[in-house]
């Protein structure tokens, strides 16, 4: 199988991963037919900073998700991912997922970019510093409040939420690792939302192997870059391909 191969020959492998990697920890995708937003609205990021009512709005929002969050575990496809770095082909891992699920895993925190941010933890959006979320929803769903840092700061779950850009120095990492890579593989992502999704092709244009696993058309099937299109679930696919890899 020529994945297979590719994975195998590969020194650094370039990983791209999207909501279907997660459904298998049991975390929905939130931009699917049941997805959270056909019943909230979201906060847009300049909301948040300037409404304490938009604020209390996205808390309790990310607080209704917030216990799967907690207890999602990572499947199959996370913990291949893993064998793939600790075999040393590894270079990096570009997510759009904002489960944690990647580092959970093992994947190391200097090979992973988490270009949409993290459920993982909340960060000031003055001083930055980030903290465990537990004891912050305690209070949220004690006090209705939403809760602030020490320094004063408003505190959000880090992730990027509607409005906010992406942090320069994630997308520096992600095009880096594109311009390094020697195979880009898309797993579980139908690659339509952008900037992200512009992170494989800048790997593929170079004219690396650009494989697409994903259940459900991509906005990148039919172009030229993509070397090999496979469709299905990638937990039914990716990790018994990397274990023929790595035998
Ligand atoms: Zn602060």
């Amino acid at each position: 199988m020529q994945l297979v191969s590719w994975l195998r020959d590969s020194k650094r492998m370039l990983i791209f991963t999207g909501a279907g990697v997660s459904t298998g920890s049991g975390i929905p995708d939130f931009r699917g037919p049941n997805g959270v937003w056909k019943r909230r609205q979201p906060v847009y990021y300049q909301d948040f900073m300037k409404s304490e009512a938009a604020r209390v709005e996205h808390w309790d929002y990310k607080l209704e998700g917030w216990a799967a969050f907690r207890d999602a575990k990572p499947n199959a496809t996370h913990l291949a991912i893993v064998r793939l770095e600790h075999a040393g082909g590894l270079n990096a891992v570009v997510t759009q997922n904002i489960d944690g699920l990647h580092l959970r895993a093992g994947t190391s925190a200097a090979r992973l970019v988490e270009l949409h941010g993290t459920n993982s933890f909340v960060e000031c959006q003055t001083c930055r510093e980030r903290s465990e979320p537990g004891p912050h929803f305690e209070f949220f769903a004690k006090t209705r409040q939403p809760p602030r840092c020490a320094c004063g700061g408003l505190l959000k779950p880090a992730t990027i939420s509607f409005g906010q850009n992406l942090r320069e120095e994630d997308l520096a990492r992600a095009t880096e690792a594109a311009r390094q890579a020697d195979l880009v593989v898309a797993l579980g992502s139908t690659l339509s939302v952008y900037p992200a999704a512009e992170v494989p092709l800048l790997a593929a244009r170079r004219g690396m192997p650009y494989v697409v696993i994903n259940q459900g058309a991509t906005e990148h099937d039919g172009l030229a870059e993509v070397s090999l299109r496979l469709e299905g679930d990638v937990g039914e696919i990716f990790p018994g391909a990397v274990d023929a890899a790595l035998q």
